[in-house]
């Protein structure tokens, strides 16, 4: 519900903001989602809060983007190449185990899983 209030209270800004700009509020109503359709001084029709939220969901997507890129920078390992392995030795022994006690069908799959997620990542590690 706060939402709504919130979008309703962006509506009033950006609507007098446009008019502030000089350009004129229409009679018409914008097809995609029903906001007033505004003129500029130079006579075109346009939708404003269609405009904004593609602003909104652009600023968005570039900040997707940076998140991503910060993703990247943590891919260094934290524990040296040694260590990495170790632990994942240690692990993939423990996994192991646990297989060898459980029965059950969904249990095996997920720790068959997760050994071999381990795997993986020790063949990655060793790689390097
Ligand atoms: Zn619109």
């Amino acid at each position: 519900m706060k939402d709504v209030e919130n979008n309703e209270v962006d509506v009033i800004k950006i609507a007098a903001r446009e008019m502030l700009k000089g350009s004129k509020m229409l009679g018409e109503h914008c097809k995609v989602c029903g906001f007033p359709l505004f003129e500029d001084i130079k006579g075109n029709k346009y939708c404003v809060y269609c405009k904004v939220m593609k602003k909104r969901e652009e600023k968005e997507r570039d900040d997707i983007i940076e998140i991503n890129k910060e993703d990247k920078k943590d891919t260094m390992p934290f524990y040296s190449k040694d260590t990495g392995i170790k632990i994942l030795e240690r692990k993939i022994d423990y996994l192991f185990k646990k297989l060898d006690e459980e029965y059950d069908v969904a249990r095996i799959m997920e720790i068959t899983d997760t050994i071999k997620a381990l795997l993986k990542l020790k063949s990655k590690l060793e790689k390097r």
